[in-house]
């Protein structure tokens, strides 16, 4: 049985440690368990991978399912350099990158730093340790869908902090790079023409007392239990769209996001919002031939829309190419229409499409239950925005989750930068 908190030849306490001391079982130990494969929880493992320390990422979808949830065919508003994370060059040959693009980068820094991602992981919930337990790696513990690793097989004593070669080479350390994993798995990696190690981060075996037990359902079903030092909080808030509330909200012809156009050639679609989403989306509507009725409830479009973007908007609502009602609520739908609460009295618009662009809510559910307060008016979690710790010691926030519920305040442009701040606390702090 592997003792991941064990000195050598015996047992590392785990601080407040009783005589009677518990038993904790874990399927694995880390430093740092990052909740979120978004750019800004991969930023953030980036950093502690380089400050040395053995971090998992989990992802309850894709990697970056956010982006890849984008309008397929937008352009970022954001030029490459304001998005690319952990230092690695994000070049494309046009002004703005496209989702296609990103997805791309995403995934090359990803396998560059062979970041331990567990895709379809879902954390359920995350809390202290108990005082009075002794961490152990459960017996044949198998990692389940990772880069095909396994941890503690065996039943290796990795007294004294010393882990096993299977357990070295966490996040920031280039695939393969550890002699103990075996052979590099390079077979499926591209061939960049050099070495895809030349800059690597220091090795990073698990090696601080763990402080938290993550508990995580896999893709299969299978529960998971891992110990961690620190926790990112990167969950973002894609998952939790905004709704309106209205009768008719769930049937099949209405969604709370936009694909693309085409689906609506041809067909009356309604569009409900005023942000950029709602424009960009009923601007391709309108492209792809879709009879396009825009409604908000504000007086005219939102002023903060891209600018570039404004003048095609508007000039497309002025010219009755796109129709728009604007201090206006959609109180309805049906399955071919719309009730519109108009100042001039109600309205039935036809929509076979109905798209709901109202924004999300920040993904805080995990956040909340481990007990970190959140403003009510702002939806801010209480932390330190110098070192992005929470009011729980060991727990950090990431991204766009630390502008709670106004997205608009952080973006991949300024979250990117959360990591180093965790990365320089977790390296440096009095309290780790
Ligand atoms: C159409 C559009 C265009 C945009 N353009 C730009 C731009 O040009 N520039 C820019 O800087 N920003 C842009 N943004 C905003 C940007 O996408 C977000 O700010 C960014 O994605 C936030 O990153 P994040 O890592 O904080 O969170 P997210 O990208 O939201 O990632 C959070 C991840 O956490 C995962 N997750 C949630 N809960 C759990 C759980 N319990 N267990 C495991 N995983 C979980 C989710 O699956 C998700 O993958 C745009 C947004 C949209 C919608």
């Amino acid at each position: 049985m592997s003792e991941l908190s064990g000195r050598p030849g015996g047992r590392r306490e785990v601080p407040g440690a009783s005589a009677q001391e518990v038993d904790q079982q874990v399927d694995e130990q880390v430093d740092v368990a990052v909740i979120g494969a978004g750019p800004c929880g991969l930023a953030a493992a980036i950093a502690v991978g380089r400050a040395g320390l053995r971090a998992v990422v989990y992802d309850r979808a894709c990697l970056v399912s956010g982006v890849h949830g984008y309008p397929t065919y937008m352009n970022f508003f954001s030029t490459a350099e304001r998005i690319s994370i952990g230092g690695v060059p994000f070049a494309v040959a046009t002004e703005k990158p496209t989702r296609r693009d990103a997805l791309a980068y995403y995934r090359t820094v990803a396998r560059y730093f062979a970041l331990d991602v567990r895709q379809y992981e879902a954390v359920e919930s995350f809390a202290p340790l108990p005082p009075d337990a002794m961490v152990r790696v459960r017996e044949g513990a198998d990692r389940a869908g990772g880069l095909g690793t396994e941890v503690g097989r065996g039943g290796g004593d990795l007294g004294g902090g010393e882990l096993s070669g299977t357990e070295r080479g966490g996040a920031g350390v280039p695939r393969g790079a550890d002699a103990g994993v075996g052979p590099p798995p390079t077979s499926n990696l591209p061939d960049y023409g050099g070495d895809l190690t030349i800059t690597p981060p220091p090795r990073a075996p698990a090696s601080r007392t763990p402080r938290f037990l993550v508990h995580s359902t896999t893709r299969t079903g299978q529960a998971r239990i891992t110990a961690a030092h620190a926790i990112v909080v990167a969950t973002g808030y894609f998952g939790s769209p905004n709704r309106l509330n209205v009768p008719g909200e769930d049937l099949p012809h209405v969604s709370h996001r936009f694909g693309d156009g085409h689906e609506s050639w041809d067909l009356p679609a309604v569009v409900v919002g005023g942000g950029n989403s709602a424009v960009d989306a009923a601007l391709e509507l309108y492209r792809a031939g879709a009879r396009v009725t825009l409604v908000h409830f504000r007086e005219a479009i939102d002023p903060n829309v891209k600018p570039w973007v404004m003048p095609d908007i508007t000039g497309r609502i002025r010219d009755g190419t796109i129709a728009a009602r604007f201090s206006s609520q959609v109180v309805a739908i049906d399955v071919d229409h719309v009730v519109v609460r108009t100042p001039a009295g109600d309205e039935r618009v036809p929509a076979d499409r109905v798209y709901l662009m109202l924004g999300y809510q920040p993904n805080a559910a995990l956040l909340r239950a481990a007990g970190v307060p959140m403003d009510e008016v702002t939806g801010i979690p209480a932390h330190d925005p110098a070192t992005m710790e929470s009011v729980i010691p060991g727990v950090f926030i990431a991204g766009v989750l630390a502008s709670g519920f106004d997205a608009n305040k952080t973006f991949i442009e300024n979250g990117r930068h959360h990591g180093d701040l965790i990365a320089r606390r977790l390296a440096g702090g009095a309290t780790v």
